[in-house]
């Protein structure tokens, strides 16, 4: 089977088209036939080597597709049963052999490859706004890259519960969708100072929840439009990370809260992952969860795809199609 490899960590160069035997099933685990892998910013950072995976490793954290073969303790799947998943690795591959227990059956009506775009950016979307920091109707959030395959989400997630959402972008492009996704106003933040416009447009009071995935240019920044008591959620560092940080600026800057959230926190059981998902399901199943999958490369073009995202040229899903 072809598989994406990873060597030696790099850039994107260092992800190789291999050829590896299909997987045999230990005796929890469950192989899938894949129909597509989603990509993702944790695959960038895996790939560079600032998380830390053995090597050599195949790349990718999410995908979907069909069971074609199950261990002998596997009760949850059997063989034909269309699957999904987020947080296990070796997907950028044409087979998988994954914990079966981490695996959840796609609802019929959604296609696989639907399916692989919404776990891993559907079910952060949904832990950060019901859970992380539970918005409530009547409050503002600012959400930054809100073009992107967690910002999409977020935003439409964050405007269906009825709060005020200030996006960021980098692009008349990229506004433009954020705006159809539920998003209240929106700053260029390549243009124009995201902070003077942040107080602005919540006359000086600032926002009750920051959603920041870009990190090292954003944080500092970002601290200063919340309100007293505010919630920073810095999920991420698309830009790179946020260097350390002295304490006393939360006090000084209004007793605010600061967390770190990962997905696996926020699924650690069978049950959590279930309903989670679950409920990303329902609300595509709904109407009321878009997703955009506009970026489909073949899985051999993996390359490609890491330099469109790294290269803020993607909004929404990419998949790689084995
Ligand atoms: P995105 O589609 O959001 O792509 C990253 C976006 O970040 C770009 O499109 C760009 O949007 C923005 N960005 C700002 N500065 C930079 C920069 N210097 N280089 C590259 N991009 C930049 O990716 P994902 O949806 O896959 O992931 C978004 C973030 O969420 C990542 O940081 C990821 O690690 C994190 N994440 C965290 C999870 C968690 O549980 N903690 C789970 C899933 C994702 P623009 O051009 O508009 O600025």
């Amino acid at each position: 089977m072809k598989a994406i490899q990873v060597k030696q960590p790099g850039g994107p160069e260092a992800m190789e088209l291999v050829e590896l035997p299909v997987p045999q099933p230990k005796a929890n685990e469950a192989v899938v036939k894949l129909s597509a892998s989603g990509v993702n910013f944790i695959d960038v950072y895996q790939r560079e080597g600032r998380y830390k995976v053995p090597l050599p490793f195949v790349l990718g954290q999410e995908g979907a597709g069909v069971v074609t073969t199950v261990g002998a303790d596997v009760t949850s799947v059997k063989p034909g049963d269309h699957v999904a998943w987020a947080g296990l690795m070796g997907s950028y591959a044409e087979y998988a052999s994954m914990t079966a227990d981490k695996l959840v059956p796609i609802p019929s009506g959604i296609a696989d490859q639907q399916a692989a775009a919404a776990m891993l950016q559907g079910m952060t979307a949904h832990y950060l706004s019901h859970d992380t920091y539970p918005l409530k109707r009547g409050e503002t959030a600012l959400v930054h890259a809100a073009a992107g395959g967690v910002g999409l989400l977020l935003v439409q997630m964050a405007h269906n519960i009825g709060a005020r959402v200030i996006a960021t972008v980098s692009t008349d492009e990229k506004a433009k969708l954020a705006r159809e996704a539920g998003a209240d106003e929106i700053i260029l933040y390549t243009q124009s100072d995201f902070e003077a416009e942040t107080k602005r447009l919540t006359g000086g009071k600032g926002v009750d929840v920051v959603y920041d995935s870009v990190g090292k240019t954003t944080f500092d920044k970002g601290l200063n439009v919340l309100r007293p008591r505010g919630v920073m959620v810095l999920f991420g560092g698309s830009s790179g990370a946020v260097p350390p940080f002295d304490l006393i600026a939360l006090s000084q800057k209004g007793s605010l809260y600061v967390t770190r959230p990962t997905l696996g926190h926020y699924t650690a059981t069978r049950e959590e992952l279930m309903t989670r998902s679950g409920a990303v399901f329902g609300m595509m199943a709904a109407g009321k969860l878009k997703l955009r999958i506009e970026h489909t490369y073949p899985l051999g073009e993996a390359q490609r795809a890491h330099r469109d995202l790294e290269g803020r040229k993607t909004t929404g899903k990419l998949l790689l199609i084995p």
